[in-house]
């Protein structure tokens, strides 16, 4: 891999910092305000955020729909990119940007500088540009693998959000179930979590050599798609959508059947133990449902 290194003085903190203030005084950015509440489930503390006003994001994903209708183009926000969200280079391969749209304070999206497909399977250079990244602060990446996956752009992207994800232990909700995990070679399996995943804890040391790290990870986060039977079915395409998740300490990857449990949309940070939903009317749903069963009905059935 011939990457083209940030700089040795990339504070990636004090960029994304600076940027967001000054992409607030331009007007690029629109926060989406939310409330949120904890919703306890099988010893998990959900994290549950309700949408205050009509998603701003649903809104410009329909006007990107109609355009494209009238002009047979797709809309691509990522290529070229809006310069007052363009956060920093990373690799020669990536460069990152502030999510225009964000739930989470210095939500970060990790771009791919050409095109490539969002159903593409992750290459080792996803993996460098994440660690280079997440190497600046404590940090956790995901990537929606496909729009069943809950994917809302079609260009590469991973994302990028601060730790801790809630202002209450564990940093990431989602944790407890991994204290009890069934390993088959170096691949784990929680036997709280009904439904198909592979899980791999990480020395959290690597960190500290990101591309030394993006060599072994990606070679776990093949062992972990041959693990839940997700393939590249040419040219590097996944057999099917996934969410994918990762810390300093471990990794975490979830098949998926539906993007919805009827109106609600499930992403990767689903899986991590923080939701979001529209209104009042979803929240209802999803307390009469349950935040696994959510999980459970838009993941994998075990055999
Ligand atoms: P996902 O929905 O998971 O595919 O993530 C794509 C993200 O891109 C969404 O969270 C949007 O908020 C964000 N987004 C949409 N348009 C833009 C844009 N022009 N610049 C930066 N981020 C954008």
């Amino acid at each position: 891999m011939k990457a083209k290194y940030i700089s040795e003085s990339f504070s990636l903190w004090t960029k994304i910092t600076d940027r967001t203030e000054h992409a607030i005084r331009s007007g690029s950015l629109h926060s989406v305000p939310t409330e949120s509440l904890f919703l306890e489930d099988d010893g998990i503390q959900f994290f549950v955020r309700i949408l205050k006003v009509l998603s701003l994001k649903a809104e410009a994903k329909k006007r990107e729909i109609e355009i494209a209708k009238s002009t047979g183009k797709t809309v691509n926000p990522f290529l070229p990119y809006e310069e007052d969200l363009f956060v920093s280079d990373i690799s020669s391969t990536h460069l990152c940007l502030l999510n225009k749209y964000n739930v989470v304070k210095y939500h970060l999206l990790i771009v791919t500088r050409e095109f490539e497909d969002q159903e593409m399977l992750m290459t080792l250079e996803d993996f460098e540009a994440m660690w280079l990244c997440m190497a600046q602060f404590d940090s956790l990446s995901f990537y929606n693998g496909g729009t069943v996956a809950g994917a809302s752009q079609s260009h590469k992207h991973l994302q990028l959000i601060p730790l801790p994800l809630t202002p209450k232990e564990p940093k990431v909700p989602i944790e407890p179930v991994f204290e009890s995990v069934t390993y088959h070679n170096l691949i784990g399996a929680a036997s709280r979590l009904p439904f198909v995943h592979a899980f791999i804890r990480l020395n959290p040391a690597w960190i500290n050599s990101p591309t030394e790290a993006a060599k072994k990870t990606f070679d776990c986060y093949n062992d972990m798609l041959n693990f839940v039977g997700i393939k590249d079915i040419g040219n590097g395409r996944q057999s099917g959508p996934y969410n994918f998740i990762a810390t300093k300490d471990w990794m975490f990857l979830v098949p998926r059947s539906e993007e919805f449990y009827r109106s609600i949309s499930v992403n990767s940070l689903g899986f991590a133990g923080t939701l979001l939903v529209k209104n009042e009317e979803e929240l209802k749903l999803l307390k009469k449902l349950g935040p696994m069963n959510l999980l459970r009905s838009v993941a994998v059935a075990e055999q």
